[in-house]
């Protein structure tokens, strides 16, 4: 086969091959190359963030009426319709999802350029009761080069939710994806550019996060980092952005718990549950990875669980039907194993999986089995660290007080889900569980219109919400004078 192609990146309105070292994003699904690339370079970081300052200031977009601005936008979100399927693939191609699920993301990340292209139309400053002879208003301002660092479970939809927001309110963008994931940040910037964002407001560098990512975060022209990742990794970035006193935002890991009460539907439990864990083969901030199921149900219902995890269909990502694809990489589901394993050292039992598939079509890829673990308490490690992978615990809990107690003794707090017919516990559970984002009868439902985000080592701060184009705004407070005589000072 003859060598793919060199993939330019995006510096500064430029598409060129990266200054960083030569690199292949491999198919999860089979390991094979899908795309040949230089990362960036340190000099590319130094070139792309003076080229959006520049650009930030010399060509007019941050200047443009809103409407004006918001028109770009709405191009945006129908070039990526237009593309969706082309964009879908190669989606599958670069992360290994599902089709239906790259899909969807492609869907959700339209949705939110038209989203914020809306909300920027709409948005209004305030005029506030004045205390004397001055009108006052409080008005945004765009803060100048912003960056967005994105991990690699969600592209499009990851780089969508900061790019939209921070270019709605003028700024220009300096985005990382993740070096495993290039493809969709560089597709939405082409998209960007031919829909008439100027040359420069938006540069996307591939590579390292422990180069490229820090070399952005510490840049004194970087206003803000909105960054999606890892805990330890977004408490390096707090640490940097507490130094330059720069604002940041942060959606971190999680380790959400879904609680099954006695008088749940169980047919509904039953799929909610398997979807918010299994969905995105698990590998998704958000997933309910700790099951707390009543008692008095708990061996039905997890048997029920488990027959449903074992008809997954894990497979072809190209496969229309497949639920379940392969993971990231195979350092990936190498970690995932050796939590399976320990869970089990732990005195954990398994209910189903715990290993590879075995098979045509699995030979090479990243693939791993729908996993049950059971016979643990929410002490033991599978329970309190973040897996990241198709790894469900499941645990018994008798009353009301200790299920909420449980819920809550984790240093995650992202996402929960109560599972209850009686709407009154629902509301008090829901209201008493800690955590960004409750579903109740449903889980892992999204919609831009509603803040997103985590509390404890989750995260700091929202995306997502009209308010989500004032995170990229600085507020200004201004006193229009109107008073007849001087300012009482001077007799
Ligand atoms: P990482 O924190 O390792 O990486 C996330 C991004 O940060 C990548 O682009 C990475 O680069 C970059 N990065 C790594 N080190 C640095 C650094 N020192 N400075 C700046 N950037 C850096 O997370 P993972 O890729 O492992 O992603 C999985 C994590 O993301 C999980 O914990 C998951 O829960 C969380 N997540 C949270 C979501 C939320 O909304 N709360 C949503 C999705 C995921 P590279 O990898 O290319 O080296």
């Amino acid at each position: 086969m003859p060598p793919l192609p060199l993939l330019p990146i995006s510096v500064a309105g430029q598409w060129r091959p990266g200054g960083g070292d030569e690199y292949e994003s491999l198919y999860p699904a089979t390991g094979e190359p899908i795309a040949r690339l230089n990362a960036a370079g340190v000099a590319d970081v130094d070139e792309a963030i003076a080229g959006a300052d520049h650009a930030f200031r010399t060509s007019g977009w941050a200047q443009m009426l809103p409407h004006a601005r918001a028109a770009v936008l709405h191009r945006v979100a129908g070039l990526v319709r237009e593309r969706a399927e082309d964009l879908a693939q190669r989606q599958r191609l670069d992360n290994g999802k599902p089709i239906s699920e790259t899909r969807a993301l492609v869907a959700s990340a339209a949705g939110t350029f038209q989203f914020f292209a809306a909300a920027l139309e709409t948005l209004e400053d305030t005029i506030t009761p004045s205390r004397g002879a001055y009108v006052t208003m409080s008005v945004h301002e765009p803060m100048g080069v912003v960056a967005a660092i994105t991990p690699w479970n969600s592209p499009i939809a990851s780089e969508a939710q900061k790019m939209a927001p921070a270019l709605a309110a003028g700024n220009a963008v300096v985005v990382k994806p993740a070096e495993v994931t290039p493809l969709m940040a560089l597709e939405l910037a082409r998209i960007c550019e031919e829909a008439g964002v100027p040359k420069g407001i938006i540069s996307v560098l591939p590579g390292k996060g422990s180069v490229i990512g820090d070399a952005i975060t510490k840049h004194p022209l970087v206003k803000r980092v909105s960054f999606t990742g890892g805990t330890a990794t977004g408490r390096h970035i707090a640490h940097i952005a507490a130094d330059k006193m720069m604002p940041v935002s942060l959606e971190l890991g999680g380790k959400s718990a879904t609680m099954v009460l006695e008088d749940a539907d169980l047919d509904h439990a039953v799929n909610g549950v398997l979807y918010g864990i299994f969905s995105s083969s698990g590998e998704s901030c958000i997933a309910g990875s700790r099951l707390f199921v009543a008692r008095t149900i708990y061996d039905a219902f997890v048997e029920r669980l488990t027959q449903a995890a074992r008809r997954l269909r894990v497979g072809d990502p190209s496969d229309e039907k497949t639920q379940m694809g392969p993971l990231i990489t195979a350092r990936h589901r190498e970690s995932i194993e050796r939590y399976v394993a320990l869970g089990l050292s732990e005195g954990g039992t398994l209910r189903t999986g715990g290993v590879r598939p075995q098979g045509t079509g699995f030979d090479k890829g990243y693939f791993y089995m729908p996993t049950i673990l059971e016979g643990l308490t929410n002490q033991a490690r599978v329970a309190q660290e973040e897996i990241f992978g198709p790894v469900l615990v499941a645990m018994p809990f008798d009353t009301e007080e200790e299920l909420i107690a449980q819920a809550n003794d984790s240093v995650y707090a992202l996402a929960a889900g109560v599972w209850s017919r009686d709407f009154k516990r629902a509301w008090r559970v829901g209201r008493a569980v800690q955590a960004g984002t409750v579903w109740v009868n449903t889980y892992k439902q999204f919609s831009v219109s509603t803040p997103f985000g985590g509390w404890r080592d989750s995260g700091l701060g929202r995306e997502k919400g009209r308010e989500g184009i004032f995170q990229y705004m600085e507020q200004k407070s201004m006193y229009w004078g109107t008073g007849e005589q001087p300012i009482p000072w001077a007799d």
